[in-house]
């Protein structure tokens, strides 16, 4: 009979003692967990969490931050941002993110006007670019728009990675010599691509580019060339017929050899302006506006579309 209570008590003793060691093995796991940046579910926490409106914001945002942020891009793979509409989600994102970085100038109206409603810092990156002699960059296309098409210039496309870089570092002032680093890497990377389109771009038996959507006034302008568009700044505008025939006429007279169309539009109406100039070839351009599927399965980046712009171009121009 004695031994029951005095089992009775042993037992509370051993759940006791079984109890403190548990708490301490969860702690140790815990601060281990911690130490070695194994992240709890969710996966994003305790990074910056940025929103960028469409892919080159998002490549330099994602190359610029690294492993500090979790960046958002809310326009989906395979989509044109022009005029892009956000899904609840992508909304969601967009006023949650600690820092928002989106083009401005009414390039992507919806978006511009839901961050807007933010709380946190966005980022408005086009007004913010200058030229050569600190002049703003934005220029007007024909249909009377600003063009937003900056980031397929290296140079212009090296002041957004800046202009990123400031604003990652405002949102988490621990990770600016990280994002100091990383943007350095990336802009001297962007000053070798702007080599190579200087060097590859001299000397060409022609300089006119015909493309479908006015997307390449900034390259144009950086080396040299001239750019005549079907469809206007944005690429689903529609031409009107007297503007083929303008375009057939010029492109006969200057000796053109290619029309350039776009994967995210459809090549018809570049097609239909190949056929009326007689016979040209058909060609397809980047406008790095956002990855495809097949591109984004296939690796490709800012810098391998750009490369590969780079080479149809100079093909096209008779480049030597
Ligand atoms: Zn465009």
């Amino acid at each position: 009979m004695r031994s029951i209570p005095i089992l009775g008590l042993s037992v509370i003793r051993l759940v006791l003692i079984m109890r403190r060691w548990f708490m301490l093995v969860l702690t140790v796991a815990v601060v281990a967990a911690t130490a070695f940046g194994v992240e709890p579910a969710g996966a994003s926490r305790g990074k910056v969490s940025v929103a960028a409106a469409f892919y080159p914001v998002a490549f330099a945002a994602q190359k610029v931050g690294g492993t500090r942020v979790d960046v958002a891009n809310l326009t989906p793979v395979g989509a044109e941002p022009h005029d892009t509409e956000l899904n609840s989600e992508q909304l969601d994102r967009l006023l949650d993110a600690k820092v928002a970085f989106v083009l401005g100038n009414g390039f992507q109206p919806a978006v511009e006007k839901a961050a807007d409603r933010r709380d946190g810092a966005t980022v408005e990156l086009l007004p913010k670019l200058v030229d050569a002699k600190g002049k703003k960059v934005a220029t007007e296309g024909k249909d009377g728009g600003l063009d937003p098409h900056v980031w397929l210039d290296p140079v212009l496309m090296s002041q957004v990675v800046g202009e990123v870089e400031r604003g990652l570092a405002a949102a988490d002032p621990n990770g600016a010599a990280t994002y100091e680093r990383n943007a350095r890497g990336i802009q001297d990377q962007l000053a070798a691509l702007d080599t190579r389109y200087r060097d590859r771009l001299t000397g060409c038996a022609r300089d006119l580019l015909v493309t479908s959507h006015e997307a390449f006034g900034y390259v144009a302008n950086r080396y040299g060339l001239r750019q005549e568009g079907v469809a206007g700044l944005s690429p689903d505008a529609e031409p009107d017929p007297a503007r083929l025939g303008e375009l057939a006429e010029l492109a006969r007279d200057q000796s053109v050899t290619t029309v350039f169309t776009e994967e995210t539009v459809s090549p018809r109406i570049a097609r239909t302006l190949a056929r009326e100039a007689g016979g040209l070839r058909t060609e397809v351009l980047s406008p790095l506006e956002s990855l495809t599927k097949r591109e984004r399965d296939g690796k490709a980046d800012y810098f391998t579309l750009m490369d590969a712009n780079l080479g149809k171009i100079a093909t096209a121009l008779g480049c030597p």
